[in-house]
């Protein structure tokens, strides 16, 4: 059987990088939080680079801005830097204009801070949607402005499109194409489930979700993996979360490192950039 790279990738933004607690902790409180990006950010390059693996590192604009010399740092170890949008809105709440402006505002300061150009795009919470939340307008957005690939579309029930491909796929838009690079999700029963990164990727056996990369694989796909600095934190500050947030952020939070070793051992993994097909 062919050997598929799967992509192995970071969202870079603080441990208050929550959607949905603006009543908890307002970004206008931001900047008086204490970081803790630069040591989570730290323990996951050297995972990486004892497995010899190159990942997409998807930075959040604010982060770039405050913290320039941990995406230096980054992007010197030779790993693909992608944007994860400005100020970590779901794009469902925004209006096209002020996407755009998020977007291209994300671009400028984390291509001024690496020195050369970035293609990909993740945004906050896999906000891509359709529906009442539709946000599908975003994609022609994103060609437009020189993104070449994405990876916000989750083929999941609350927080995606349910029954969006489970497997990368192009999307066509007036201003050129998108590759669309789906979290890993596990087809089941009630529907699928992720464990591709997250809670899921914590909780759920290990075997189920070697199986899923598995059967990806073995159709010559790729699956992509997501981690977050802050699931590498054993004790960030406390705030207090609603039940479900705190065990979606939280929840088995230990296991990350040891399933993400695992992983790493058991399949080969790569930035997205190696399995959109080399440089663009
Ligand atoms: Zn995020």
């Amino acid at each position: 059987m062919r050997k598929v790279t799967n992509a192995i990738t970071v969202d870079v933004e603080d441990w208050f990088h929550i959607c949905d607690i603006e009543t908890i902790l307002p970004p206008s409180q931001w900047d008086r939080c204490e970081s803790r990006v630069e040591k989570n950010v730290i323990k996951i390059l050297e995972i990486l680079s004892k497995n010899r693996v190159f990942g997409t590192f998807f930075v959040l604009g604010y982060v770039a801005e405050r913290l320039p010399e941990v995406i230096k740092m980054i992007a010197e170890e030779g790993h693909e830097i992608a944007s994860h949008g400005f100020g970590h809105i779901q794009i469902y709440k925004m209006t096209p204009d002020e996407f755009e402006g998020d977007l291209t505002r994300s671009k400028r300061v984390i291509q001024e801070v690496v020195g050369g150009e970035i293609f990909g795009y993740r945004a906050p919470e896999w906000s891509i949607r359709k529906g009442t939340r539709n946000s599908l307008w975003a994609l022609p957005i994103l060609a437009l402005n020189g993104f070449r690939y994405d990876s916000s579309i989750a083929p999941l029930r609350i927080i995606g499109i349910p029954n969006a491909p489970r497997k990368p796929y192009t999307i066509r838009t007036d201003h050129g194409k998108i590759e669309e690079f789906p979290p890993l999700v596990k087809n089941t029963l009630v529907g699928n489930v992720p464990v591709g990164g997250g809670w899921g990727l914590r909780v759920f056996p290990y075997r189920m979700i070697r199986r899923s990369i598995g059967e990806l694989n073995g159709r010559g796909m790729p699956a992509v993996i997501f981690l977050h600095p802050s699931e590498f934190d054993p004790d960030p500050p406390k705030i207090p979360l609603p039940m479900v947030k705190r065990f979606v952020c939280r929840g088995k939070i230990k296991s990350t490192e040891e399933r993400v070793e695992r992983l790493l051992g058991d399949f080969p993994f790569g930035a997205i950039r190696e399995i959109y097909g080399g440089s663009p």
